[in-house]
């Protein structure tokens, strides 16, 4: 486990050694800009307790993902947007430590509100 989370990228990301554009951080999650987004605003929640998959992440480091995740699509203010997390690679998964995607539709990128970051 320790030699995964050494070369994982969110890892590096939670421990400050790779910069993101964080949008919310507290003990046990993080949100950030994804860096090669499908639309404006698109961001990640993580858990910062390393796992690949769902099932391998303790109930309680997820129990902020989807309230934060609420508060960042109140804070883009779109109205139609997917919350998408992928397993495995033949579920498009290409980070193995367990994410959230908040993907606001490109439709409704006239809501994204005043103050959230440009991409
Ligand atoms: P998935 O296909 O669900 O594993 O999605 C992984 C996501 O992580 C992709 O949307 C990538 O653009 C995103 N990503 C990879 N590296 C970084 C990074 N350094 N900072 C922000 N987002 C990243």
């Amino acid at each position: 486990m320790a030699s995964k989370m050494a070369s994982c990228i969110f890892c590096k990301i939670i421990k400050g050694d790779i910069p993101c554009f964080k949008l919310y951080e507290s003990e046990k999650t993080l949100a950030f800009l994804d860096i090669n987004p499908l639309s404006r605003g698109h961001a990640l929640v993580i858990p910062k307790f390393h796992g690949a998959k769902l099932t391998d992440i303790p109930d309680e480091q997820l129990s902020e993902i989807l309230p934060i995740a609420k508060k960042l699509v109140t804070a883009t203010g779109a109205v139609e947007y997917n919350i998408l997390q992928n397993n495995g690679r033949g579920a498009h998964q290409e980070v193995d430590h367990v994410h959230f995607h908040m993907i606001p539709k490109p439709n409704a990128e006239e809501g994204l509100g005043v103050g959230w970051p440009q991409q």
